[in-house]
């Protein structure tokens, strides 16, 4: 008789998403004659630029022939890609991994959600709040966040980030072994300042934390003075892990390419304390037993996106978002609702009139205006009060939905 993992069970039932679609479902039936719009969807929607899918046609036909077919490649990525990212993303940065400290992956998903496994299972961890659900949810299957009580996990330090701190999540005053951070955020598109984010570099180096960077959005980040890696802060190749996905950079979330870089100095202590292994060993060990690369078609299209047109055309479609966001912004801020980020990143985050709660609030909207909002709530406790819009529509879509929510929000 095989036995289930139990931890999963705790999971269930507790799916805020599948709930939403039912309840946008039920208002489509009801209402047939209103056009839905959604400003809740995490996806992208422009579609790949053309030096991304003429590199996709170019590695297509070398699949086509012998003489150029690609089987199985490394592991951890063709070198063509991991060069590519450490003369772009990093050198210009002050920044120089190692190649063999980039991890070329199928999306930063699966290594956000899979890290814990090269560390132990009764590690402490820590997560600003509200955040994206892989953190916590991928450490729940494995019994490290503990039971669930009233919205909380018992094992986890939640480093909460409202309009009252102004979003910035403070310190912990204790020793926590692993903390996750995501910047710019998802979901209240907030950012980190250097002094800030040096600020836990420098508690992790204390502390001997290992700190989980989730850099998805970087590539949205506007402002001069927002570290688009953690690497530009020093000491952080001692403690932090980094994460980088395509899919919101170059829309590449139906290609599926991200990467993820482990700096050798990154270790973890065993047990007796006696010794301090290596993260990137563990990890490469992990991944050539368990994957078995990115394909070699999405690599190529990841490396077109480095070239001079592929820097262009991708800068042009952030923009486009980014031009949704502001206006979303000034709209919603024009109808006297109090809203937070969309300046380095694609998403709105928005306090509930009246601090109705945000599931309520979500149907509210969608029964008013036919707009389709996240619950904060869906993203930890203290998203219970706000809602997320993303900018990722396409802009006639995302003018119409503001021409609704302020004639809504001004009655
Ligand atoms: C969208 C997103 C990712 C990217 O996931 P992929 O698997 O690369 O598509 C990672 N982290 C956060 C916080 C995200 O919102």
């Amino acid at each position: 008789m095989a036995l289930v993992n139990e931890h999963y069970l705790k999971l269930s039932d507790n799916y805020l998403f599948e709930d939403i679609a039912k309840k946008v479902n039920a208002f489509r039936l009801s209402h047939p004659k209103v056009r839905v719009i959604s400003l809740g969807i995490g996806d992208v929607t422009r579609p790949l630029c053309p030096a991304v899918t003429e590199a996709m046609h170019r590695a297509v036909d070398e699949m086509a022939s012998a003489a150029t077919f690609r089987g199985y490649g490394p592991e951890h990525g063709y070198d063509f890609l991991r060069e590519a990212i450490v003369k772009n993303d990093f050198i210009p940065r002050g920044v120089r991994p190692d190649l063999d400290e980039i991890f070329v992956n199928d999306g930063a998903k699966s290594d956000t959600g899979n890290i814990g496994e090269i560390v132990r299972w009764d590690n402490s961890i820590g997560v600003t709040d509200p955040i994206y659900p892989v953190y916590i949810d991928s450490n729940v299957m494995c019994g490290r966040a503990g039971t669930l009580s009233d919205g909380r996990w018992s094992n986890v330090n939640y480093m909460p980030c409202t309009a009252e701190n102004n979003f910035i999540p403070q310190i912990p005053d204790h020793r926590v072994d692993m903390i996750y951070l995501c910047y710019p955020n998802n979901p209240t598109g907030t950012v980190l300042s250097k002094s800030e984010l040096r600020r836990w570099v420098d508690y992790a180096l204390e502390n001997d934390t290992l700190l989980l960077f989730d850099a998805a959005y970087e590539a949205y980040i506007q402002d001069d003075d927002i570290p688009h890696s953690i690497y530009e802060i020093k000491g952080a190749r001692k403690v932090a892990i980094e994460f980088r996905s395509y899919s919101k950079t170059a829309g590449f979330t139906g290609v599926r390419c991200g990467y993820t870089v482990i700096p050798k100095e990154v270790t973890a202590a065993t047990l007796d304390n006696k010794r301090r292994i290596e993260l990137n060993r563990l990890w490469s060990r992990r991944q050539s037993t368990k994957f078995n690369g990115t394909s070699y078609i999405s690599q190529r299209a990841a490396e077109a996106i480095y070239s001079p047109e592929g820097k262009k055309q991708i800068r042009e479609t952030i923009a486009y978002y980014m031009d949704n966001a502001a206006y979303m912004l000034n709209a919603l801020k024009g109808a006297g609702l109090e809203v937070y980020g969309g300046r380095n990143a694609p998403y709105i985050w928005m306090k509930t009139p009246g601090g109705t709660p945000s599931r309520k609030f979500f149907e509210q909207m969608l029964y008013a205006t036919g707009v389709v909002c996240t619950p904060g709530a869906g993203f930890g406790p203290s998203g219970e009060g706000y809602v997320r819009l993303t900018a990722f529509g396409n802009s006639e879509d995302c003018h119409e939905a503001m021409e609704r929510i302020t004639a809504w929000a001004g009655n």
